[in-house]
């Protein structure tokens, strides 16, 4: 029998009728209830954000799980619902995934952001990187205005002459998709940015802000 890859409880547990005519999934109706979908756009001064999920304490534990507990049989449950739609929306552009410590990915072992993604997904580059250690969830919101400061391309890249959009997993006060945006953006345009999910706390500032 087929097992949730989240709790392993078998894979028909707590599915719904809506989830049973979607089709095919590799974790549980529990599991999947816990997925809150996000409908809208967020449009900031050099991107629009679109993102598959509502940020909460099920996906904070699950992240955390999968990057800092290194448990990689969870990639391709964050994005197994939205891979092919997320395919052919960033179709023969160059994804450039947000950076993280160098030497966080070292500890870790793997890129994430690149796990996430998965096979199929090979126009993927690394020209983004924070000049200085940094780590965002030590920061309050105020203080993450300061990533403007740091994040800058790798020096000694060249910018391809392509198209980019830009992929991260948490959007938690924009900055550091608007400073990717802001260097990679061609004059006058907004970048499109794909992401994992919104905290609901960026989705109450932009009602605020009318974004
Ligand atoms: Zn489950």
């Amino acid at each position: 029998m087929k097992l949730c890859k989240i709790c392993f409880q078998p894979i028909d547990t707590g599915v719904t009728l809506k989830q049973y005519f979607i089709g095919d999934d590799c974790i549980c109706g529990n599991c999947r209830s816990q997925f809150i979908e996000n409908h809208r756009t967020y449009e900031l001064e050099h991107c629009i954000i679109h993102a598959f999920y509502i940020y909460n304490e099920f996906l904070e534990n699950l992240l955390f799980q999968y990057k800092e507990g290194r448990d990689v049989a969870l990639a391709d449950v964050f994005l197994f619902r939205k891979r092919r739609k997320l395919h052919d929306m960033i179709r023969h552009r160059l994804v450039v995934l947000m950076p993280s410590n160098e030497h966080k990915i070292k500890e870790r072992g793997f890129d994430h952001l690149e796990g996430m993604l998965g096979d199929g997904f090979q126009e993927i580059c690394h020209v983004l990187e924070k000049s200085e250690s940094y780590k965002q969830s030590e920061q309050d919101f105020k203080n993450k205005k300061r990533i403007f400061d740091v994040m800058r391309i790798k020096k000694g890249v060249e910018l391809p002459n392509k198209d980019f959009v830009l992929f991260d997993d948490v959007v938690t006060s924009g900055s550091t998709i608007q400073s990717a945006a802001r260097l990679l953006a061609k004059k006058g345009e907004k970048l499109h940015a794909y992401v994992l999910c919104v905290h609901p706390r960026f989705v109450e500032l932009c009602d605020e802000n009318r974004l």
